[in-house]
Protein backbone atom coordinates (compact mmCIF):
# COMPACT_ATOMS: atom_id res chain seq x y z
CA UNK A 1 0.00 0.00 0.00
CA UNK A 2 1.37 3.21 -0.72
CA UNK A 3 -0.55 6.28 1.17
CA UNK A 4 -2.13 9.26 -0.19
CA UNK A 5 -0.45 12.27 1.17
CA UNK A 6 -2.72 14.35 3.30
CA UNK A 7 -1.18 17.67 2.20
CA UNK A 8 -1.87 20.76 4.32
CA UNK A 9 -0.25 23.20 2.44
CA UNK A 10 -3.41 22.49 0.07
CA UNK A 11 -6.09 22.61 2.53
CA UNK A 12 -4.68 25.54 4.53
CA UNK A 13 -4.96 27.55 0.96
CA UNK A 14 -8.14 26.52 0.02
CA UNK A 15 -9.07 27.79 3.66
CA UNK A 16 -7.44 31.04 3.00
CA UNK A 17 -9.10 31.72 0.11
CA UNK A 18 -12.04 30.97 2.21
CA UNK A 19 -11.00 33.80 4.97
CA UNK A 20 -10.03 36.25 2.37
CA UNK A 21 -13.36 36.55 1.31
CA UNK A 22 -15.00 36.37 4.36
CA UNK A 23 -12.50 39.79 5.21
CA UNK A 24 -13.54 41.15 2.14
CA UNK A 25 -17.28 40.46 3.00
CA UNK A 26 -17.13 42.05 6.29
CA UNK A 27 -15.50 45.16 5.18
CA UNK A 28 -17.91 45.46 2.86
CA UNK A 29 -20.88 45.28 4.93
CA UNK A 30 -19.78 46.48 8.66
CA UNK A 31 -17.05 48.35 7.45
CA UNK A 32 -14.54 45.99 9.59
CA UNK A 33 -10.90 44.71 8.56
CA UNK A 34 -10.34 41.97 11.51
CA UNK A 35 -6.88 43.07 13.41
CA UNK A 36 -4.25 41.08 14.93
CA UNK A 37 -1.41 41.77 17.55
CA UNK A 38 1.74 39.84 17.65
CA UNK A 39 3.85 39.95 20.61
CA UNK A 40 6.98 38.52 21.09
CA UNK A 41 9.34 38.87 23.91
CA UNK A 42 13.15 38.08 23.65
CA UNK A 43 14.69 36.78 20.01
CA UNK A 44 14.62 33.08 20.01
CA UNK A 45 15.07 32.72 16.46
CA UNK A 46 12.17 30.06 16.23
CA UNK A 47 9.42 32.49 17.76
CA UNK A 48 10.58 35.16 15.39
CA UNK A 49 9.95 33.36 12.07
CA UNK A 50 7.17 31.87 13.69
CA UNK A 51 5.53 35.49 14.58
CA UNK A 52 6.84 36.49 10.95
CA UNK A 53 4.74 33.78 9.52
CA UNK A 54 1.87 34.89 11.15
CA UNK A 55 1.63 38.40 10.16
CA UNK A 56 2.76 37.45 6.79
CA UNK A 57 -0.17 35.38 6.05
CA UNK A 58 -2.16 37.91 7.95
CA UNK A 59 -1.60 40.82 5.57
CA UNK A 60 -1.89 38.35 2.59
CA UNK A 61 -5.61 37.66 3.55
CA UNK A 62 -6.19 41.49 4.37
CA UNK A 63 -5.97 41.14 8.03
CA UNK A 64 -4.98 44.14 9.77
CA UNK A 65 -1.52 43.04 11.64
CA UNK A 66 0.66 44.47 14.30
CA UNK A 67 4.05 43.13 15.68
CA UNK A 68 5.15 44.15 18.88
CA UNK A 69 8.69 42.87 19.96
CA UNK A 70 9.76 43.30 23.99
CA UNK A 71 13.40 42.35 24.82
CA UNK A 72 14.21 39.48 26.39
CA UNK A 73 14.38 40.97 29.88
CA UNK A 74 10.70 42.48 29.77
CA UNK A 75 9.19 42.57 33.75
CA UNK A 76 5.82 40.66 33.50
CA UNK A 77 4.03 43.86 34.87
CA UNK A 78 5.49 45.64 31.40
CA UNK A 79 3.98 42.92 29.25
CA UNK A 80 0.65 42.40 31.32
CA UNK A 81 0.32 46.33 30.22
CA UNK A 82 1.47 45.64 27.12
CA UNK A 83 -1.64 42.80 26.89
CA UNK A 84 -3.65 45.06 28.41
CA UNK A 85 -3.64 48.14 26.18
CA UNK A 86 -4.53 45.58 22.82
CA UNK A 87 -7.54 44.78 24.86
CA UNK A 88 -8.72 47.64 25.17
CA UNK A 89 -7.86 48.43 21.41
CA UNK A 90 -10.91 48.08 19.46
CA UNK A 91 -9.09 47.63 16.16
CA UNK A 92 -7.33 45.01 17.32
CA UNK A 93 -9.58 41.48 17.57
CA UNK A 94 -6.96 38.87 18.05
CA UNK A 95 -3.79 38.64 20.69
CA UNK A 96 -1.25 36.42 20.19
CA UNK A 97 1.55 36.14 22.83
CA UNK A 98 4.36 33.76 21.09
CA UNK A 99 5.25 30.79 23.55
CA UNK A 100 7.51 29.85 24.98
CA UNK A 101 7.97 32.95 26.80
CA UNK A 102 10.79 33.89 29.11
CA UNK A 103 11.81 32.17 32.54
CA UNK A 104 11.15 34.95 34.81
CA UNK A 105 7.73 35.41 33.13
CA UNK A 106 5.15 33.46 34.30
CA UNK A 107 2.80 32.00 31.08
CA UNK A 108 -0.05 31.79 32.77
CA UNK A 109 -0.59 34.90 34.34
CA UNK A 110 0.08 36.47 30.54
CA UNK A 111 -2.61 33.99 28.59
CA UNK A 112 -5.10 34.56 31.60
CA UNK A 113 -4.66 38.42 31.11
CA UNK A 114 -5.64 38.48 27.60
CA UNK A 115 -9.61 39.48 27.14
CA UNK A 116 -11.20 35.96 26.36
CA UNK A 117 -12.87 37.50 23.18
CA UNK A 118 -9.56 38.10 21.88
CA UNK A 119 -7.60 34.74 22.85
CA UNK A 120 -6.96 33.53 18.85
CA UNK A 121 -4.80 30.92 20.36
CA UNK A 122 -7.69 29.40 22.38
CA UNK A 123 -5.43 28.91 25.52
CA UNK A 124 -7.56 31.08 28.19
CA UNK A 125 -9.16 28.98 30.64
CA UNK A 126 -12.49 30.61 29.34
CA UNK A 127 -12.32 29.07 25.93
CA UNK A 128 -10.49 25.53 27.32
CA UNK A 129 -13.40 25.43 29.94
CA UNK A 130 -15.73 25.91 26.89
CA UNK A 131 -14.02 23.46 24.55
CA UNK A 132 -14.53 21.44 27.10
CA UNK A 133 -18.35 21.45 27.64
CA UNK A 134 -18.97 21.71 23.85
CA UNK A 135 -19.83 25.24 23.45
CA UNK A 136 -19.14 27.71 20.68
CA UNK A 137 -15.37 29.09 21.53
CA UNK A 138 -11.75 29.82 19.65
CA UNK A 139 -10.38 26.62 19.31
CA UNK A 140 -6.49 26.00 19.84
CA UNK A 141 -5.17 26.57 16.58
CA UNK A 142 -2.99 23.17 16.17
CA UNK A 143 -6.00 21.07 16.93
CA UNK A 144 -8.51 22.34 15.03
CA UNK A 145 -6.39 22.42 12.54
CA UNK A 146 -6.19 18.71 12.61
CA UNK A 147 -9.74 18.47 12.33
CA UNK A 148 -9.89 20.75 9.29
CA UNK A 149 -7.12 17.71 7.51
CA UNK A 150 -9.13 14.70 8.21
CA UNK A 151 -12.46 16.56 7.23
CA UNK A 152 -11.93 17.78 4.27
CA UNK A 153 -9.60 14.75 3.41
CA UNK A 154 -12.96 12.77 4.30
CA UNK A 155 -11.78 10.36 6.95
CA UNK A 156 -14.57 9.85 9.56
CA UNK A 157 -13.72 10.66 13.36
CA UNK A 158 -17.19 9.15 14.32
CA UNK A 159 -16.39 5.93 15.65
CA UNK A 160 -12.54 5.28 14.73
CA UNK A 161 -10.07 4.21 17.50
CA UNK A 162 -8.05 7.57 17.36
CA UNK A 163 -4.76 6.68 19.20
CA UNK A 164 -3.27 10.29 20.40
CA UNK A 165 0.46 10.39 21.37
CA UNK A 166 1.57 13.61 23.52
CA UNK A 167 -0.64 14.88 26.14
CA UNK A 168 0.69 18.57 25.80
CA UNK A 169 -1.83 21.44 27.04
CA UNK A 170 -2.00 22.83 23.09
CA UNK A 171 -1.81 19.33 21.61
CA UNK A 172 -2.58 16.25 22.77
CA UNK A 173 -4.98 16.76 25.46
CA UNK A 174 -7.37 19.76 22.69
CA UNK A 175 -7.22 17.07 20.21
CA UNK A 176 -8.72 14.64 22.65
CA UNK A 177 -11.18 16.54 23.85
CA UNK A 178 -12.60 17.51 20.10
CA UNK A 179 -12.32 14.06 19.22
CA UNK A 180 -14.49 13.30 22.15
CA UNK A 181 -17.29 15.70 21.21
CA UNK A 182 -20.55 14.46 20.36
CA UNK A 183 -20.54 16.46 16.91
CA UNK A 184 -19.35 15.47 13.75
CA UNK A 185 -16.21 16.23 13.94
CA UNK A 186 -16.02 14.07 17.19
CA UNK A 187 -17.38 10.77 18.23
CA UNK A 188 -14.39 8.82 18.43
CA UNK A 189 -12.83 6.41 21.25
CA UNK A 190 -9.98 8.16 22.70
CA UNK A 191 -6.62 6.79 23.98
CA UNK A 192 -4.23 9.85 25.03
CA UNK A 193 -0.50 8.44 25.45
CA UNK A 194 2.41 10.01 27.09
CA UNK A 195 5.92 8.57 28.94
CA UNK A 196 4.69 6.73 31.55
CA UNK A 197 2.20 4.76 28.66
CA UNK A 198 3.23 1.05 29.03
CA UNK A 199 3.38 -0.53 25.91
CA UNK A 200 2.90 2.47 23.52
CA UNK A 201 3.23 0.16 20.28
CA UNK A 202 0.39 -2.08 21.35
CA UNK A 203 -1.94 1.37 21.32
CA UNK A 204 -0.77 2.48 18.24
CA UNK A 205 -1.07 -0.31 16.24
CA UNK A 206 -4.82 -0.28 17.31
CA UNK A 207 -5.46 3.00 16.07
CA UNK A 208 -7.38 3.60 13.23
CA UNK A 209 -6.55 7.49 13.11
CA UNK A 210 -2.79 7.79 15.09
CA UNK A 211 -2.21 11.79 16.05
CA UNK A 212 1.62 11.81 17.29
CA UNK A 213 2.54 15.19 18.76
CA UNK A 214 5.71 14.25 20.91
CA UNK A 215 8.76 16.31 19.86
CA UNK A 216 10.34 12.90 19.03
CA UNK A 217 12.01 12.35 15.86
CA UNK A 218 10.68 9.80 13.60
CA UNK A 219 9.65 7.60 16.94
CA UNK A 220 6.85 6.43 15.56
CA UNK A 221 8.08 3.81 12.34
CA UNK A 222 6.01 0.87 10.20
CA UNK A 223 6.17 -1.48 13.14
CA UNK A 224 4.38 0.40 15.43
CA UNK A 225 1.37 1.20 12.88
CA UNK A 226 -1.44 -1.61 11.54
CA UNK A 227 -2.82 -0.89 7.97
CA UNK A 228 -4.80 1.22 6.50
CA UNK A 229 -4.01 3.93 9.34
CA UNK A 230 -4.55 7.60 8.85
CA UNK A 231 -0.85 9.17 10.51
CA UNK A 232 -1.04 12.71 11.61
CA UNK A 233 2.38 13.91 12.24
CA UNK A 234 2.05 16.93 14.22
CA UNK A 235 5.84 17.06 15.21
CA UNK A 236 8.36 19.21 14.00
CA UNK A 237 12.40 18.52 14.86
CA UNK A 238 15.14 20.20 13.62
CA UNK A 239 17.93 17.56 12.54
CA UNK A 240 19.91 19.44 10.98
CA UNK A 241 20.48 22.16 8.23
CA UNK A 242 19.80 21.61 4.24
CA UNK A 243 22.21 22.47 1.65
CA UNK A 244 20.77 25.73 1.21
CA UNK A 245 21.50 26.55 4.60
CA UNK A 246 17.54 26.12 5.82
CA UNK A 247 16.76 24.00 9.37
CA UNK A 248 16.46 20.21 8.21
CA UNK A 249 12.56 19.22 9.40
CA UNK A 250 11.46 15.82 10.21
CA UNK A 251 8.39 14.70 12.26
CA UNK A 252 7.63 12.62 14.96
CA UNK A 253 6.97 10.02 12.26
CA UNK A 254 9.20 7.33 10.45
CA UNK A 255 7.84 8.88 7.02
CA UNK A 256 8.90 6.34 4.73
CA UNK A 257 8.44 2.92 6.57
CA UNK A 258 4.81 4.35 7.79
CA UNK A 259 4.20 5.40 4.16
CA UNK A 260 3.72 1.80 3.41
CA UNK A 261 1.49 0.82 5.53
CA UNK A 262 -0.82 3.76 6.23
CA UNK A 263 -4.10 4.24 4.14
CA UNK A 264 -2.96 8.71 4.71
CA UNK A 265 -0.24 10.15 5.94
CA UNK A 266 0.61 14.11 6.61
CA UNK A 267 4.14 15.08 5.55
CA UNK A 268 6.77 16.98 7.52
CA UNK A 269 6.92 19.62 6.53
CA UNK A 270 3.65 20.84 4.76
CA UNK A 271 1.51 18.83 6.76
CA UNK A 272 -0.18 20.66 9.97
CA UNK A 273 2.00 23.66 10.13
CA UNK A 274 0.68 25.52 7.73
CA UNK A 275 -2.76 24.92 9.10
CA UNK A 276 -1.94 26.17 12.53
CA UNK A 277 -1.46 29.63 11.21
CA UNK A 278 -4.25 29.32 9.32
CA UNK A 279 -6.49 28.29 12.11
CA UNK A 280 -5.29 31.35 13.59
CA UNK A 281 -6.25 33.42 10.91
CA UNK A 282 -9.89 32.14 11.05
CA UNK A 283 -10.24 33.05 14.80
CA UNK A 284 -9.19 36.49 13.96
CA UNK A 285 -11.86 36.38 11.78
CA UNK A 286 -14.17 35.22 13.99
CA UNK A 287 -13.01 37.40 16.69
CA UNK A 288 -13.69 40.55 14.69
CA UNK A 289 -17.20 39.16 13.44
CA UNK A 290 -18.46 38.88 16.81
CA UNK A 291 -17.99 42.59 17.65
CA UNK A 292 -20.94 42.99 15.50
CA UNK A 293 -22.69 39.84 15.59
CA UNK A 294 -21.86 38.68 12.00
P1 LIG B 1 5.43 18.96 24.65
O1 LIG B 1 6.90 18.75 24.81
O2 LIG B 1 4.75 20.02 25.43
O3 LIG B 1 4.69 17.58 24.95
C1 LIG B 1 5.17 16.39 24.44
C2 LIG B 1 4.26 15.26 24.89
O4 LIG B 1 4.72 14.06 24.29
C3 LIG B 1 4.25 15.05 26.39
O5 LIG B 1 2.94 14.79 26.83
C4 LIG B 1 5.13 13.84 26.59
O6 LIG B 1 4.74 13.01 27.67
C5 LIG B 1 4.91 13.08 25.29
N1 LIG B 1 6.07 12.27 24.91
C6 LIG B 1 7.33 12.69 24.70
N2 LIG B 1 8.13 11.65 24.41
C7 LIG B 1 7.35 10.54 24.43
C8 LIG B 1 7.59 9.17 24.23
N3 LIG B 1 8.81 8.70 23.93
N4 LIG B 1 6.55 8.32 24.36
C9 LIG B 1 5.31 8.76 24.65
N5 LIG B 1 5.03 10.06 24.87
C10 LIG B 1 6.03 10.94 24.75
O7 LIG B 1 5.21 19.16 23.09
P2 LIG B 1 4.08 19.92 22.23
O8 LIG B 1 2.78 19.23 22.37
O9 LIG B 1 4.16 21.37 22.46
O10 LIG B 1 4.66 19.65 20.78
C11 LIG B 1 4.85 18.33 20.29
C12 LIG B 1 5.51 18.40 18.93
O11 LIG B 1 4.62 19.05 18.04
C13 LIG B 1 6.79 19.21 18.88
O12 LIG B 1 7.66 18.64 17.92
C14 LIG B 1 6.34 20.59 18.41
O13 LIG B 1 7.37 21.28 17.73
C15 LIG B 1 5.24 20.19 17.45
N6 LIG B 1 4.23 21.21 17.26
C16 LIG B 1 3.89 21.49 15.97
C17 LIG B 1 2.92 22.40 15.70
C18 LIG B 1 2.56 22.65 14.30
O14 LIG B 1 1.84 23.59 14.03
N7 LIG B 1 3.00 21.82 13.36
C19 LIG B 1 2.23 23.16 16.77
C20 LIG B 1 2.62 22.73 18.10
C21 LIG B 1 3.60 21.80 18.31
P3 LIG B 1 4.78 13.51 29.22
O15 LIG B 1 3.58 14.41 29.38
O16 LIG B 1 4.65 12.27 29.99
O17 LIG B 1 6.07 14.24 29.38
Amino acid sequence: MSAKIIRGSEIAKTIRQEIAEEVTALKESHNIIPGLVTILVGDDPASRSYVAAKNKTAGVLGIYSKQVSLPADTPEETLLQTVAQYNNDPQIHGILVQLPLPKHINEANVLFAIDPEKDVDGFHPVNVGKMVLGEQCFLPCTPHGILELLARSGYETSGAEVVIVGRSNIVGKPVANLMLQKRDSGNATVTLCHTRTKDLGFHTRRADILIVAAGVAKMISGDDVKDGVVVIDVGVNRVGETAEGKALLVGDVDFESVRKKAAAITPVPGGVGPMTITMLMKNTLQAAKQTVGA
